[in-house]
């Protein structure tokens, strides 16, 4: 029987911040629900959790081929930009297809639900378009870069990690972390971040200091040792944004980690064993707009008591 560990992660603590039922849902409702005969509850919260909405699923998607695409290339087989292409546009269309048939509710963890079919947007073919486009310039702004071409030429023994989920202890907690790529160069470990999104330097500051840590951690190196890259693949001609990793950041990030860490415990019955608190204990957001995006709209108990807008109206993305 696998066990609900307590772990931590920056998308932990972001669902923790957004909302704590909906935090429930994701971490203790759908425990379980991989098996299609769980629980009814169990499962219908595992298939929503699972759901990603189009923004998600493009950053998903490119990362998910940019590592095939560097893990190729590390075993001395170069994939062309056109391939790369072709894998991103099928892996796209079979995406959609199978979730506009709904095919997640047979098998959440092979077929991909996206959150405007389960909850019926409408969305026209040309936005859905645009996604697959706009997913296509962030692979060919990749392979157009600077970066690309020196990471072409590097000695790929010095390459770390390529998208591997990792973790480390911090305040008696599993940390997971995933770093996009990591590289050991001119005597320093290099940590590059892919970001399909719009450009928050500052958002990225804890994640960052997470994988710093982790670095520190894993191959015993002082601070000093470590430089971390942002890497905006919106742009048309991408450029590495470093992040300054020093001692301040990694306090700041300890001190964030703690005191979520802490808040997330005070709502277990038992710490020990996570054991979640009566789910009344989780307050729903106070942010209404969020709940027109959550996946567990359908589910959630604000709303089985009384709709949230006028008429019963469930609002439109
Ligand atoms: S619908 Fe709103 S209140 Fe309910 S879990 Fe989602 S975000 Fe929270």
């Amino acid at each position: 029987m696998i066990e609900n560990v307590f772990s931590w992660s920056k998308s932990r603590d972001e669902e923790f911040r957004e909302c704590q039922r909906k935090y429930f849902y994701n971490r203790y409702a759908s425990w379980g629900g991989w098996d299609r005969n769980a629980p009814k509850e169990a499962r219908m919260a595992y298939v929503l959790k699972n759901l990603k909405n189009r923004w998600a699923w493009k950053g998903e998607t490119v990362h998910h081929v940019i590592e095939d695409v560097l893990k190729s290339l590390k075993i001395g087989q170069p994939v062309t930009l056109d391939t790369a292409l072709a894998r991103l546009t099928q892996i796209m269309r079979c995406d959609y297809r199978s979730s506009k048939a709904k095919k997640y509710w047979d098998d959440p963890k092979k077929n991909l639900g996206l959150f405007e079919h389960e909850y019926e947007r409408e969305i026209s073919d040309a936005v859905w378009k645009e996604f697959h486009d706009s997913s296509a310039e962030c692979l060919k702004n990749f392979y157009g870069s600077a970066l690309f071409k020196e990471m072409a030429a590097d000695d790929k023994n010095a390459w770390l990690v390529i998208e591997d989920l990792e973790e480390f202890e911090f305040a008696d907690a599993k940390i997971y972390v995933k770093l996009d790529f990591a590289r050991q160069k001119n005597g320093k470990i290099e940590i590059f971040d892919w970001k399909t999104g719009k450009n928050d330097h500052e958002a990225a500051t804890v994640q960052i200091g997470a994988y710093a840590m982790y670095a520190m951690k894993r191959w015993e190196i002082p601070v000093s040792d470590i430089q971390a890259f942002l890497f905006y693949l919106t742009d048309r001609a991408p450029v590495v944004s470093e992040k300054a990793v020093n001692d301040a950041l990694i306090q700041g990030t300890q001190e964030t980690m703690l005191a979520s860490i802490r808040a997330m415990r005070e709502l277990l019955s038992d710490v020990g064993k996570n054991i979640p608190k009566p789910r009344e204990n989780f307050a729903f957001t106070t942010n209404t707009r969020l709940c027109n995006y959550c996946n567990f709209y359908k589910v959630c108990e604000k709303y089985k008591v009384a709709p949230p807008y006028e008429g019963g109206a469930r609002g439109g993305l």
